[in-house]
């Protein structure tokens, strides 16, 4: 397999062959592999995996005799598009990341910054902007008061009673 001809190959790959892919996460093993939907019958899925010892793998006829007849870029199209699709989850991730961490540098916590991270991505209508920032302004708001209220009270601030929150 060349290098050139796979990187050409994976940058090839179009959105509905992406979308083709489905991302697994192993908890046996804490691998990633890919499910890919068959280009001839949507109903079939092949399996593609990848581990240094071995390579690629797949599980559609062309992975099962090695890839042997798989001249140009050395594996099927699956492992293709199954390389296509990380490379795309790792560039949302990374999309996803960058969106958190602006937020937090705007107050709000990781776990409110992750929440609207997801919400927002990818932004569909400035409509939405809006209300995501509204609402990103009324975390915000309700997280500053209670880290005030956490200075103030410390732990008592999330007991149920009303002597922290009345005086
Ligand atoms: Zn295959």
């Amino acid at each position: 397999m060349t290098l050139t001809n796979l990187t050409t190959a994976i940058a090839a790959t179009t959105e509905e062959q992406i979308d083709r892919c489905h991302r697994i996460f192993d908890l046996n093993n804490n691998t990633v592999f890919y499910m890919v939907e068959s280009e001839s019958d949507p109903t079939t899925e092949y399996k593609v995996t990848y581990c240094k010892e071995y390579g690629f793998q797949c599980t559609c006829a062309a992975g099962q005799e090695g890839f042997a007849h798989c001249y140009k870029n050395g594996v099927c199209k699956h492992c293709v598009w199954a390389c296509a699709a990380a490379a795309q989850f790792h560039k949302d991730e990374i999309a996803e990341q960058s969106a958190i961490t602006s937020l937090m540098g705007s107050g709000v916590s990781r776990e409110t910054a992750t929440a609207l991270a997801y919400s927002t991505l990818p932004i569909e209508c400035e409509q939405d902007t809006v209300i995501d920032r509204d609402w990103q302004a009324q975390v915000a708001k309700v997280e500053a008061h209670e880290r005030r209220t956490v200075k103030r009270y410390g732990a008592k601030a999330y007991e149920s009673n009303t002597f922290s929150l009345l005086k």
